[in-house]
C-alpha cells in the first residue's frame, strides 16, 4: 500500500512515498518555490514532483502538510503568509479528484507534531506540544494522543503569544511576542540594530562589515566565538522562548515539548537558558522536559505519512 506525502513548505516543496508501516521512502524529491511564485506555480511544480516520485505507480491515500493555516476538517487551505493566490484553496479535493484517492491536509506545525508523536522524539508521550523555531515560531499539539487543533485550526499559535508586553514591535502589531524575540531574522534585525551603536565585532568580522548580511545563524557563531553582543542578543531569544512554554505548561500540562526548526541549532547556551527560564516560568508542581526535534526538515512529511495512514484505517 503506497502512501504519498506532499509537503508545501513557505519556501521549498517536497514529495515523497512510503509503504504503508514502512519507514524509509520509496522516492523524495524537493524543489525550491520560486521567488514570485503564487499558488498556481507551486501547484505545478508540485505535480511535477508527484510524477518523479511515483513514477507509474498508485498511491492508496496522500497526506499533505502546508505551511499556512488550514481547515483540516474540509482540507481547505485558508491563506499562505509566504505565497499570494492560496486563499481559501480546497487542496484536498483538488488531489483526490486529481489522483482518485483520500487525502487530508493539515497545517505544517500540526503536521509536524503529528510526525514526531508517531516517529521522532515525542513516541510514547501523549501529550505534547511541538514547537519549531526558524524564519517564524509556530506550534502543533497532540493531546491526548491525537492532533487538537481548537475551534478554528488555529491552536498552537505560540509565535504571537506575548512575553514582554513592552518589548519590540513584531509583524502582527503586538509587542514582545515570541517570534518577535526567538526567529531568526529577527534576532539578526534586533543585532543590525544594536550594532548601530558599536560592540559586536566579531558580528561585524563574520559578514565583512556588511550588516545587510547578519542572519540568526550569524549571531550564534559569534556567540559561539565569545561575541558579549551576539550571546545577550542568543540569550534573550531563548529568554522569550523559555517564558512562552513555561506559560504553555501552566496552562495546558503537556509531558514533552519538542523543539525542532534551524534556531534549535545555536548551541548549548540557547538550550540552557531556555530549560532554565522554563522551568522558573512554570509553577514548581508542573513537570515537562524539553527535548530536541528527532525527524529534522522531514518532520512534515513524516506526519503527513501518518495523516494518510489514519485515512487508510
Ligand atoms: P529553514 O529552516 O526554513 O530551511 P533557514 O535554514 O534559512 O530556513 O533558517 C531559518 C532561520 O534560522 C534563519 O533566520 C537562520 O538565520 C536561522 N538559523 C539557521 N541556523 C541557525 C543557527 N545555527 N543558530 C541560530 N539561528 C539559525
Ligand atoms: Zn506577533
Amino acid at each position: 500500500t503506497l502512501i504519498l506525502a506532499l509537503d508545501f513548505g513557505g519556501t521549498k516543496l517536497a514529495a515523497a512515498v512510503v509503504n504503508a508501516g514502512a519507514r524509509e521512502w520509496l522516492g523524495y524529491d524537493r524543489s525550491l518555490s520560486p521567488a514570485a511564485s503564487n499558488a498556481s506555480t507551486d501547484l505545478k511544480i508540485m505535480r511535477s514532483l508527484i510524477k518523479s516520485v511515483l513514477q507509474d505507480r498508485k498511491p492508496a491515500a496522500i497526506g499533505v502538510s502546508f505551511g499556512g493555516p488550514v481547515n483540516a476538517t474540509t482540507g481547505t487551505v485558508r491563506l499562505s503568509h509566504h505565497v499570494c493566490g492560496w486563499e481559501n484553496i480546497p487542496l484536498q479535493q483538488l488531489l483526490e479528484q486529481e489522483y482518485g484517492v483520500p487525502a487530508s491536509v493539515d497545517n505544517d506545525a500540526n503536521v509536524a507534531a503529528l510526525g514526531e508523536f508517531r516517529y521522532g522524539a515525542g513516541k510514547s508521550h501523549n501529550n505534547l506540544f511541538y514547537i519549531t523555531v526558524s524564519t517564524g515560531v509556530g506550534g502543533g499539539w497532540i493531546l491526548d494522543g491525537k492532533p487538537w487543533r481548537g475551534a478554528e485550526g488555529m491552536a498552537g499559535e505560540i509565535g504571537h503569544m506575548v512575553v514582554d508586553p513592552t518589548g519590540p514591535i513584531c509583524l502582527c502589531g503586538k509587542r514582545g511576542c515570541v517570534e518577535r524575540l526567538a526567529s531568526g531574522p529577527y534576532m539578526a534585525e534586533d543585532a543590525r540594530e544594536e550594532l548601530q551603536r558599536g560592540g559586536g565585532e566579531v558580528i561585524r568580522n563574520l559578514v565583512g562589515g556588511n550588516l545587510e548580511l547578519i542572519t540568526g545563524k550569524v549571531v550564534s557563531e559569534a556567540a559561539a566565538q565569545g561575541d558579549e553582543l551576539a550571546q545577550e542578543l542568543l540569550e534573550r531569544s531563548a529568554w522569550g522562548l523559555g517564558v512562552g512554554i513555561g506559560n504553555v505548561a501552566n496552562l495546558i500540562n503537556p509531558q514533552l515539548f519538542v523543539l525542532g526548526g534551524s534556531v534549535t541549532k545555536a548551541g548549548e547556551r540557547w538550550w540552557k537558558v531556555i530549560h532554565k527560564t522554563a522551568r522558573k516560568t512554570a509553577l514548581p508542581e508542573v513537570n515537562f522536559e524539553i527535548v530536541p526535534a528527532a525527524l529534522g526538515d522531514d518532520a512534515p512529511l513524516w506526519g503527513a505519512v501518518a495523516l494518510a495512514e489514519d485515512l487508510l484505517q
